[in-house]
């Protein structure tokens, strides 16, 4: 554990630190052997000085020796001086006393010498046995010199001190030769010591070295690998793969890079991914879009976009049409409905007051639509996208959700696409209807114009649908124009076409035919019908203009039936002959057509109809 803690410490230091720490364990290796070697030398130098010592003292001992027999013959002489030629007494005793000399400098040199104890004992003894031998034998020697027999008879006690000497010197050899030996093995013992000290330290230090060199290439090794794993994977597409490489040393550093590039790198590819999302859903909005041919169809488009947005917004889309200012609501999310915006008028909103999306955290937040507070569902964040066309404001779309989940940008990004794209939707619908509604009706009197009338006419026939039509013309308008003008002569009109609009079903189709003319599809109606409805007008008119203070003017009506003619062109022709009838007849009356109407010539009846009129000028202006 405390191992592996140290290394924890260790592992995190930037890589020259490592490699000057492996260089101070080796130069303390290093230290070690030295400092191991040069204690081993005062060992060896002792050990050699034992020797020399020793050798010196073996050396003293056989000086000593030879000294200890030299003083013998000394005696001996001193048994024979005077009795053999050139020994006198003299030579005798300066023998005797160079030996003595010599010998008690020896044994007292050995005295001296810093012996070990267990060779210390022998010389001790050697030295007093020397001592005394050395008297004894000063004492024989003048004993001889004076009186021979003397000398003679004390020999056995000299010869004691003889041996005893002899024994003593023979010990003290024996000693220094095995302390000899012993300081030897000693020495020999130390410089082997010396070697395996030396060896196990150099084994030591390389050891500690190898140890050291292995756990930073371990280290950095270790490291590079992860690392290099990390680099494929994310070359091969894992970019969430990250290395936990946390050291602070120059591999460290390595992934720092590394990671900070993949981080780069995945937003990047992030930011790509949403742009080619927001591609795809931008197109397939328009595409969804474009096979919206109505408005409520582009709705129901808005509606399906929402749910692509967001799963957990509620969200709608509030439209003003062009007559009204009134935001109504148009769409909302098919699962989680509509948020509710209070907000009645198009420029109360203050998305579409600033033209621009606006987004809010927090109902409660002081710079909050105030349409956002006291909801029912409480606190909200929401989102608001203006809806415009060629720069008009159409309406808005409104997303709320929790006050901790708004709108990721993302989502932000899609709803305003949705507005961009909804709005040119529905504002090219809304021009569309309004261009065909114009090509279709009729801009003085507000109704169907000739052409819309001739194509419903040609579409009931396909469809065999069983109606009348009455085609109608108002009397002496001519007149009415001369003598009110012309504007008047088109209030006429407009009252008029009010008058039949009162009175008609929304499956009944009204047309202006041209000037004073009019043409009306009765649905599910039968002639008679047509006749009572006609009836219905003409009073219906006439108490209208009686209870105003406009000029009086009547219609006449002429009625046929689909059933009666093959082709809506001879239909027509049924009832405009019934209509010249009705003229023909007086006028302010309805004239239902029959089949011997058919055979007429046109131009009688146009003749007859011309004849009436030209009358009832006359009648008039007599009246008036
Ligand atoms: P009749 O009873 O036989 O139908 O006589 P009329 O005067 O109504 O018929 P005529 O065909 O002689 O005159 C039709 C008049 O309708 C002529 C024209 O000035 C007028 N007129 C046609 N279109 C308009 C219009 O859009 N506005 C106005 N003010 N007058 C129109
Ligand atoms: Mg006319
Ligand atoms: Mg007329």
């Amino acid at each position: 554990m405390n191992r592996m803690r140290s290394w924890a410490r260790f592992a995190p230091l930037p890589l020259t630190v490592k490699l000057m720490a492996v260089n101070i364990l080796l130069v303390v290796s290093l230290a070690a052997v030295v400092l191991v070697a040069w204690r081993m030398l005062p060992a060896e130098a002792d050990a050699a000085a034992d020797v020399i010592l020793l050798t010196d003292a073996q050396r003293a001992n056989q000086n000593a020796d030879m000294l200890h027999d030299a003083m013998r013959s000394d005696v001996l002489a001193s048994l024979l001086a005077g009795q053999a030629p050139g020994m006198s007494a003299e030579s005798v005793r300066e023998s005797l006393r160079r030996h003595a000399s010599e010998f008690r400098a020896e044994i007292g040199r050995l005295n001296k010498m810093p012996l070990k104890p267990e060779a210390r004992q022998s010389v001790v003894e050697a030295y007093i046995s020397g001592l005394h031998y050395l008297a004894v034998t000063e004492q024989h020697v003048e004993l001889g010199l004076a009186d021979r027999n003397a000398g003679l008879a004390e020999i056995p006690v000299f010869e004691t001190a003889y041996e005893e000497a002899k024994t003593a010197l023979s010990r003290q050899a024996d000693e220094l030769a095995r302390a000899s030996v012993q300081v030897q093995a000693t020495s020999r013992a130390a410089a082997e010591q010396a070697q395996r000290w030396l060896a196990l330290a150099a084994a030591v230090s390389v050891f500690v070295g190898w140890i050291c060199v292995a756990l930073v290439a371990r280290s950095i090794r270790r490291s590079l690998t992860s690392l290099s794993e990390v680099a494929v994977a994310i070359a091969e597409g894992d970019l969430e793969r990250r290395s936990g490489v946390q050291t602070k040393d120059e591999v460290g550093l390595l992934a720092s890079s590394i990671n900070q590039m993949a981080d780069r790198l995945h937003q990047m590819i992030d930011h790509t991914r949403r742009d080619a999302e927001q591609g795809t859903f931008g197109r397939e909005l328009v595409e969804a879009l474009e096979m919206a041919d109505s408005e409520p169809r582009a709705h129901a488009v808005v509606a399906r976009a929402m749910r692509e947005i967001s799963g957990t917004h509620a969200m709608e889309l509030l439209l003003a049409d062009s007559s009204n200012a009134q935001l109504e609501r148009a769409a909302e999310h098919p699962e989680l409905g509509a948020p509710g915006c209070m907000v009645d008028a198009a420029f109360s909103c203050s998305a579409v007051r600033r033209g621009h999306a606006l987004q809010f955290a927090h109902s409660g937040a002081l710079n909050a639509c105030p349409a956002l507070r006291g909801r029912p569902e409480g606190e909200r964040s929401a989102a608001c996208v203006p809806v415009t066309f060629m720069g008009r404001a159409l309406g808005v779309l409104h997303a709320t959700g929790g006050v901790h989940s708004p709108l990721s940008a993302h989502q932000m990004q899609r709803l305003s696409t949705l507005g961009a794209q909804a709005g040119s939707r529905i504002g090219t619908v809304r021009a569309f209807e309004r261009t065909q509604l114009q090509a279709a009706t009729d801009s003085l009197t507000g109704l169907a114009n000739r052409r819309t009338a001739e194509a419903r006419m040609r579409q009931w026939f396909q469809e065999g649908r069983n109606f009348a039509l009455v085609m109608c013309d108002l009397d002496h308008f001519k007149r009415l124009n001369d003598t009110h003008g012309h504007p008047a002569g088109d209030d006429a009109l407009r009252s008029f076409s009010e008058t039949v609009r009162a009175c008609a079903r929304a499956q009944d189709l009204l047309a202006r035919w041209g000037g004073e003319e009019f043409a009306f599809l009765l649905a599910d109606a039968e002639a008679e019908d047509a006749l009572a409805w006609s009836d219905r007008v003409r009073q219906r008119l006439a108490q209208t203009l009686r209870a105003g203070s406009k000029p009086i003017f009547t219609a006449s009506f002429g009625i046929a039936h689909a059933s009666g003619a093959p082709t809506p062109e001879l239909l027509v022709h049924r009832a405009d002959d019934a209509l010249y009838r009705a003229k023909a007849e007086g006028r302010d009356r309805a004239v239902l057509a029959t089949s011997s109407h058919l055979a007429e010539p046109m131009a009688a009846a146009r003749n007859a109809s011309e004849q009436c009129a030209t009358l009832d000028l006359q009648m008039m202006a007599t009246q008036e």
